[in-house]
């Protein structure tokens, strides 16, 4: 190794300040009860996706040995993509080897210099990356203000295109993005609507394609994009839109083009779970439910939980270290819970994010529940 003294010290003095403020981030392997786990319908380990990948493996070897446009294509990608299409109400789509490569690809692509880019303020950290890569002017506008974004929008002048970035079930708060009002404002002013569906795909709708689906307006939105390492329980990630715009990926999103097709099992196990979320509506009911039970639980023992009606229910501490200590006292009861803090929200929002998955029973929801009000009140007393 060479590298000079004064870098390496520099380096652990950045992870000692870290530590010094409660931020220093720890890898840890989930054990216990999950209410952290993003596979909400249980689909990473459904016998099904599970044998599909394997049988694909076996068939089609581990890896895709290049890029889309070089070796790594495949007739299994290209069917997926067109049922993925079909299933979310788009013309086409495209399969990235994750959401986040997707949001890159989908905001530096279409956005160029004279265009006005409007974004609620609570966008995911890709979505974000994905602007900083684009000249396009920004405008972050306050978390689902739709008055605000009404008034930016007005008063914005562009030769260009504007566009309107939002989450549809926000990652860390599971509120859901008013859609059916951004979309009649989006008509009104010839605004391309591009909406992460990260946490609604698989979940919400009749067909459990997304939020889109469910509130009608597939005619409104530009682009939708689709991570499947969550709800469809696999990995990767979908953009769906019209063929021109999906076709302009092909031709010059950078994380398409110079980043190694996904293993081709991957979309084997993308269709066996396509095929489940089918056969088995009854999943996303079960988690809706749960999800009900789960939020009546909270706010029945007292607790401050935020409107909504998600599987991802935020219980808000504040301080980044006491919500560490809550943490805690949690796991070592059994259940793996996992505490959120800034950068991923904003300083003071440190918070317990809980996310149903279809694996909990009511039972277990409301042992839980009880378990952290005891564990906040716990802390209260030390505190005290
Ligand atoms: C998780 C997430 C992503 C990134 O998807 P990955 O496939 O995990 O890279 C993008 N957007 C939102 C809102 C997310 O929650």
């Amino acid at each position: 190794m060479s590298h000079t003294h004064e870098f390496e010290r520099r380096v652990r003095n950045h992870v000692e300040e870290l530590e010094d403020i409660g931020m220093r981030r720890h890898l840890q392997i989930g054990r216990g009860i999950s209410l952290s786990s993003n596979d909400y319908l249980g689909l990473a380990a459904h016998p099904r996706v599970k044998q599909r990948m394997a049988d694909a493996v076996l068939r089609d070897g581990a890896g895709s040995t290049g890029s889309r446009l070089l070796s790594g294509q495949r007739e299994s990608f290209v069917r997926l993509e067109r049922r993925f299409a079909r299933w979310k109400g788009a013309e086409a789509a495209l399969f990235f080897g994750s959401g986040y490569l997707a949001n890159l690809a989908a905001l530096s692509t279409f956005l160029e210099p004279e265009d006005v880019v409007f974004s609620d303020e609570l966008n995911h950290a890709s979505l974000i990356d994905g602007l900083r890569l684009s000249k396009a002017r920004k405008e972050v506008f306050a978390h689902q203000d739709v008055y605000e974004l009404s008034r930016l929008i007005e008063r914005s002048e562009t030769r260009g295109q504007k566009f309107l970035v939002t989450e549809s079930i926000f990652s860390m708060d599971g509120d859901e993005a008013p859609l059916s009002e951004y979309a009649v404002l989006c008509r009104a002013t010839n605004t391309a609507l591009i909406v992460d569906e990260a946490h609604a795909v698989g979940v919400m709708g009749a067909k459990g394609s997304g939020l889109i689906e469910e509130i009608g307006i597939g005619q409104d939105v530009f682009l939708s994009i689709n991570p499947a390492g969550k709800a469809l329980g696999v990995g990767g990630a979908f953009v769906a839109g019209p063929s021109w715009a999906i076709d302009y990926l092909v031709q010059r999103a950078r994380s398409f083009i110079f980043s190694t097709a996904p293993p081709p099992a991957m979309a084997d196990g993308l269709d066996a779970a396509l095929d489940v979320i089918y056969d088995e509506p009854e999943l996303r009911t079960r988690l809706l439910n749960l999800s009900v039970r789960l939020r009546e639980a909270l706010i029945e023992r007292g607790m401050d939980v935020p409107a909504g009606c998600s599987q991802i229910i935020p219980v808000i501490i504040g301080d980044g270290a006491q919500a560490v200590d809550v943490v805690e006292i949690l796991q070592i009861q059994g259940y793996d819970v996992r505490a959120i803090r800034p950068p991923s929200v904003a300083p003071g929002t440190s918070r317990l994010r809980l996310s149903v998955n279809v694996t909990l029973d009511e039972e277990t929801i409301l042992n839980f529940s009880l378990a952290l009000a005891e564990a906040l009140e716990q802390y209260a007393g030390v505190a005290a």
